[in-house]
């Protein structure tokens, strides 16, 4: 059987999560929709026991991190149920710029089991020394909606308590981007609805933990929460992780060239872009011209959500927990469609500010 140290994570994107290669087996995991089973077999309530979509999924995103899947209704739920492991007065350092559903989960730990929470921007140098005195560092890389990047090795690699642990939030640079378990994180958590789905047609997330104890952990939360994700969803997302890898090279080279014209516009400030991925933030002169851009393509579409196939944009200001960004930022999550097609779109929209 082929093993994932065999093979880069483009062909495991292919490869991992599939039936056993016996003759007659399905190529791919059939889908399945059951609740309950048969006693006296592996499998008794859907809610406990993996059903094959969940355990391919698991196997295929586990297995381009390098560690062991954990499958979530949804990112969020991802998130809380490793932010759950936390105790009462742990000391928790936070992106300044994470997703705002995290810091969100991080005010209320502070709110409710007295977590000191320290915010720091994703680049700071500061998160070397906080290792030595926190109990968990949440690094989102790049973060969201600012791009800034930390460096995940040297975090990492920074002197730790026992017992400490580094999570990676990994939704914006997908498996493909970067792995940081090999880096030397502990948990990888991952926004399923994005990237790796692809196609903005579910909600689901995962855990991805280096050591299987520490997935263990996770599946018993998962179960007593009722974190449960759908069987149609894991084999939709299992679906669109087959074509990952594709559909990242395609954005990856729209967004660079995305990024060069947005710098060459005149009604455009700052561009924002990590060197890779396919995520975009630039600023217009404040939130009027923002809006009036957002509402002028036809091929980009005005939509929250990111890493689909389809190029979707926003300003990020319209959120709450969003109020130290630019008032003119916007996000944009660059698909699949030609590049001059695209920036044809995007162009003339911002030549109607001039
Ligand atoms: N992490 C990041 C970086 C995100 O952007 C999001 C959602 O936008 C989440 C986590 C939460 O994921 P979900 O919306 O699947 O619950």
């Amino acid at each position: 059987m082929l093993r994932r140290d065999d093979v880069s994570a483009e062909t495991w994107a292919i490869v991992g999560g599939r039936p056993l290669d016996v003759p007659g087996a399905t190529l791919n995991t059939p889908l399945i929709a059951a609740s309950n089973f048969v006693l006296g077999g592996e499998r008794i309530y859907s809610r406990n026991e993996a059903t094959e979509a969940w355990e391919s999924l698991e196997a295929l995103i586990g297995g381009m991190e390098h560690g062991h899947g954990v499958a979530f209704a949804s990112g969020m739920a991802a998130c809380a149920a490793v932010l759950s492991q936390l105790p009462t007065g742990a000391h928790l350092v936070l992106g300044d710029d994470c997703y705002q559903g995290v810091a969100g989960l991080a005010d209320a730990g502070a709110r409710d089991h007295g977590w000191r929470v320290d915010r720091l921007p994703a680049s700071d140098p500061a998160w070397l020394g906080k290792a030595a005195e926190a109990d968990l560092l949440w690094v989102e890389s790049p973060s969201n909606p600012l791009l800034d990047v930390a460096d995940v090795a040297a975090i990492c690699a920074a002197p730790r308590r026992p017992g400490t642990r580094v999570v990676v939030d990994n939704t914006f640079a997908t498996p493909l981007g970067q792995q940081p378990l090999t880096l030397g994180a502990d948990i990888v958590v991952h926004s399923a609805t994005k990237f790796i789905g692809g196609h903005s047609d579910l909600l689901l997330g995962l855990a991805v933990a280096a050591d299987p104890a520490q997935a263990t952990l996770l599946r018993t939360a998962r179960q007593l929460n009722g974190a449960t994700p759908g069987t149609l969803e894991c084999f939709l997302a299992l679906r669109g992780a087959r074509t990952l890898p594709l559909r990242l090279r395609q954005a990856e080279a729209s967004a660079r060239v995305l990024v060069e014209r947005l710098g060459g516009h005149p009604a455009v400030g700052r561009v924002r872009y990590p060197g890779f991925g396919a995520i975009v933030s630039f600023e217009l002169a404040d939130a009027p011209a923002a809006d009036v851009a957002c509402r002028a393509t036809r091929i980009v579409r005005h939509a929250t959500s990111l890493g689909g196939v389809e190029t979707t944009m926003e300003r990020r200001g319209v959120h709450v927990g969003q109020e130290h960004i630019p008032a003119g930022l916007i996000r944009m999550s660059v698909g699949c469609e030609d590049a001059e097609d695209l920036w044809a779109d995007l162009g003339a929209a911002l030549d109607q500010l001039q």
